[in-house]
C-alpha cells in the first residue's frame, strides 16, 4: 500500500462521518477509535492487561471494560490515563498495521483523532486530511454524540490542538460546517485527487 493518507480533526468534527463516505466509495478504512473498542470488549485483547493494572472494578461480569468508569479515572489522573495508553496503544498500533497490510484499495485511511498530538503513526502516512468545523459545530455534535455535557466536551477541546494549529498541519482539509451532502461532496473530490496520486505512486 503506497498511499496512506492519515484523517484527523477535533472532537465531533466529522471523522467517522467522513470516513464513512470514503468506505463507501470502496477504500478501506483502518479506525484507530474502533478498534480500541474491539480490544475493551468482551474477551478483547486488552483486557486482560487492563484487569491487571486496574483491577477487576473497571471489568464488567462479562469480561469487557467499564467504558464510562474508566472514562471518569483517566479524565481526573494523568497517571492511570498514561497506564492505559501504555497498554492499549501498541496493541493498537499492531491492529493498524495488520489491516492496512491486508488492504487492497488504490488508497487506504488511518483515522487517528489525535494524530497531531501524539506524532503516532507518521512514519506510515503521506498526507494528513484534517476534518474541520467551528467549535460550536463541534460542541453541538459531540454533546448529541456522546451525551456529555458542554462543560465536558470543551475540557476534552482543551487537551486537543487548536483549530489553527491542525490546519497549519494539513495537506487536505474538509470544512464540515453545512450538511451530509456538503461533507460527501468533498470527500468525493479529494476521492479523485488521492486516486490519481496513488496512480502515479
Ligand atoms: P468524535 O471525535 O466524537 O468521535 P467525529 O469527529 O468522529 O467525533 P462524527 O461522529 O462523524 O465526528 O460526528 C459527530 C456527530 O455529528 C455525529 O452524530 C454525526 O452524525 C454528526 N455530524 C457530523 N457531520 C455532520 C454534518 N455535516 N451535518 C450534520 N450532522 C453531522
Amino acid at each position: 500500500m503506497s498511499l496512506i493518507i492519515g484523517l484527523t480533526g477535533g472532537i465531533g468534527s466529522g471523522k467517522t462521518s467522513a470516513a464513512k463516505f470514503f468506505a463507501a466509495l470502496g477504500i478501506d478504512v483502518v479506525d484507530t477509535d474502533a478498534i480500541a473498542r474491539e480490544l475493551t470488549q468482551s474477551r478483547g485483547a486488552a483486557i486482560a492487561d487492563i484487569r491487571h493494572a486496574f483491577t477487576e472494578e473497571f471489568i464488567t461480569a462479562d469480561g469487557a471494560l467499564k467504558r464510562e468508569e474508566m472514562r471518569s479515572l483517566v479524565f481526573s489522573d494523568s497517571d492511570a490515563r498514561h497506564t492505559l495508553e501504555a497498554i492499549l496503544h501498541p496493541l493498537i498500533r499492531v491492529e493498524v498495521v495488520r489491516r492496512i497490510a491486508h488492504c487492497c484499495a488504490p488508497y487506504a485511511m488511518i483515522v487517528v483523532p489525535l494524530l497531531l498530538e501524539t506524532g503516532t503513526y507518521h512514519e506510515l502516512i503521506r498526507r494528513i486530511l484534517v476534518v474541520d468545523c467551528s467549535e460550536h459545530d463541534q460542541i453541538v455534535r459531540a454533546t448529541t454524540r456522546t451525551g456529555l455535557d458542554e462543560r465536558a466536551i470543551r475540557a476534552i477541546m482543551s487537551a486537543q490542538l487548536s483549530r489553527k494549529e491542525r490546519l497549519q498541519q494539513a495537506d487536505d482539509v474538509i470544512i464540515n460546517d453545512a450538511d451530509m451532502a456538503h461533507l460527501e461532496r468533498q470527500v468525493n473530490a479529494l476521492h479523485q485527487k488521492y486516486l490519481a496520486l496513488a496512480n502515479k505512486s
